[in-house]
C-alpha cells in the first residue's frame, strides 16, 4: 500500500486506497448489513487501509453512526477520519456548529484528521462564506478539532477555480475517472491544484461501479492488454497513475471489491502508453453508448413519489451499453410498478440535490420510452417468425 499525502502533525498517513463509507451492503430488509461492514474494515486495515471517508447524507445518515461504532474497537491514532459539513442544508453559522458537533459523537471521535465543506458549488461556496462556515472550520482547525481542511465539489471548473483560489485549501476532493476527464473539475482542475501544490483527493474512481462492469465488447481493448485484469483494476490505475493523487476513495460495497482493491494498490504500475490507449478507446466506445451520468449516488432518494431514481438510470445505461434483452427485462423487472420513473409527478427536489445535476424529470421520461420500446422491439429472428 502506498501512503502518499504528507502529514505534519504526527498522524497516521493516508493509505492511497481510501475506504468511502457510501455504498455499504444492504440486507433483504433494505439495512445496511453491519456485521459484513465490520468484517470488510477488518480486511481492509489488515490491507494497510488508513483512510475512511464518510458524510452526513450517505446512507440515509445511517453511515456515520455505523463508521464510527465498527472503528472504535481500533486506536483512534490507527486510522485517518474524514466527514462533511452539509453546509447546502443549513442556514446559520450555530446550526453549522450544532452539525459539526453532532458528528464527532456519531463517529465516536473528539477530532477528524480530514473536514470538509461537502458538494461546493457556486451557490453552496457563497452560503459557506457568508454564514460564516469557513470561519468557523478554520477556528475548529486551530483548536485541534480539524486537522486537515478541504472541500469536496461538484460545478463547473471555473467554479473549481474560483475556490480553489479563495485560500489556502489542505487539499480537495474531486470526481475524476477515465470517463470524466471533462467534467466538473475535471483534468484540467487537477492539474491546476497540482501546481499550486495542493492534494488531490478521487471520488467516483469508477463512475458508481459502471467502470467495474464493462461489457465484452466495450471491454474488448483492456481484455487485448491483459485478460486477467479486472475491470475495476484499470480504473483505480488510471486515476493513482497521476502523482498529485493523494487518495482514491473507492465506495466499496462487498468484501470482493476490497479484495479486488487491495491486489490492485499493492503495488500501482502506473499505465503504459500501450494501456493508455487501450483505456483511451474503452473511454470512447463508453461515451457512444452511455445514456447519462448517473454514479448510483442516491443522493437524490428518497424520492416523495416513490421512484427508484437511481435503479432506472441503472437500467437505462446498462441497456444501452449491454444490448441484452434478457438482462434488461430481468432489470427492469426488478423495480416495482410503484417505483417506476412514471411515478414522478416532477416536483423537482431530485434535481435540486443530484450532484451530477441531471435533468432527472426528462431522463425519467426516456427510461420508460426507451427502455419499454428496446423491451418490445423484435429481434431478426422474431420479425422472420412473425
Ligand atoms: S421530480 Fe419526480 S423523481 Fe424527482 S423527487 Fe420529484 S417526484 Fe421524485
Ligand atoms: S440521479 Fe443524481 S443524485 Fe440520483 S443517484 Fe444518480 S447521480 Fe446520484
Amino acid at each position: 500500500m502506498e501512503y502518499r499525502m504528507k502529514r505534519t502533525d504526527g498522524g497516521v498517513q493516508p493509505s492511497l486506497l481510501g475506504f468511502g463509507a457510501l455504498r455499504f451492503p444492504v440486507n433483504s430488509q433494505g439495512q445496511v448489513d453491519e456485521a459484513q461492514v465490520s468484517e470488510m474494515i477488518d480486511r481492509a486495515m489488515k490491507g494497510g487501509v488508513t483512510y475512511y471517508d464518510t458524510a452526513w447524507p450517505y446512507l440515509n445518515g445511517e453511515s456515520e453512526p455505523i463508521l464510527g461504532r465498527i472503528l472504535s474497537k481500533y486506536p483512534r491514532e490507527s486510522y485517518c477520519l474524514s466527514t462533511k459539513l452539509p453546509c447546502y442544508e443549513l442556514n446559520s453559522k450555530e446550526a453549522a456548529a450544532e452539525r459539526f458537533h453532532m458528528q464527532l459523537q456519531r463517529l465516536q471521535t473528539t477530532y477528524f484528521d480530514y473536514y470538509l465543506l461537502h458538494m461546493l458549488n457556486k451557490d453552496t461556496w457563497k452560503k459557506a462564506v457568508s454564514l460564516g462556515m469557513v470561519e468557523l472550520m478554520e477556528e475548529y482547525k486551530e483548536k485541534g478539532l480539524i486537522r486537515y481542511f478541504g472541500f469536496s465539489f461538484h460545478d463547473s471548473y471555473e467554479v473549481f477555480e474560483e475556490i480553489l483560489n479563495s485560500r489556502n485549501w489542505d487539499f480537495c476532493l474531486i470526481q475524476l475517472n477515465y470517463l470524466d476527464t471533462d467534467f466538473q473539475a475535471g483534468l484540467k482542475g487537477y492539474q491546476l491544484a497540482e501546481q499550486k501544490g495542493i492534494p488531490v483527493q478521487i471520488m467516483e474512481p469508477l463512475k458508481g461501479g459502471l467502470l467495474a462492469r464493462l461489457s465484452p465488447e466495450v471491454a474488448e481493448p483492456l481484455l487485448a492488454c491483459d485478460p486477467n485484469a479486472s475491470m475495476a483494476s484499470w480504473g483505480m490505475r488510471w486515476v493513482a497513475s497521476l502523482s498529485n493523487v493523494g487518495v482514491v476513495l473507492s465506495g466499496m460495497g462487498a468484501m470482493e471489491q476490497v479484495v479486488d482493491n487491495l491486489n490492485t494498490f499493492q503495488t500501482i504500475n502506473p499505465l503504459s502508453e500501450q494501456e493508455r490507449m487501450a483505456v483511451e478507446e474503452t473511454a470512447k466506445r463508453l461515451r457512444e453508448r452511455l445514456k447519462n451520468g448517473c454514479t448510483g449516488c442516491r443522493y437524490c432518494m428518497p424520492c416523495p413519489a416513490g421512484v427508484d431514481i437511481q435503479s432506472s438510470f441503472q437500467v437505462w445505461n446498462n441497456m444501452a451499453i449491454d444490448q441484452d434483452k434478457a438482462l434488461t427485462k430481468r432489470n427492469w423487472g426488478a423495480i416495482a410498478p410503484e417505483n417506476r420513473p412514471d411515478q414522478c409527478y416532477g416536483c423537482g427536489r431530485c434535481e435540486r440535490i443530484c450532484p451530477q445535476h441531471l435533468p432527472i424529470r426528462s431522463h425519467l421520461k426516456l427510461v420508460t420510452e426507451q427502455v419499454e420500446a428496446f423491451l418490445n422491439e423484435k429481434n431478426k429472428v422474431e420479425q422472420f417468425i412473425s
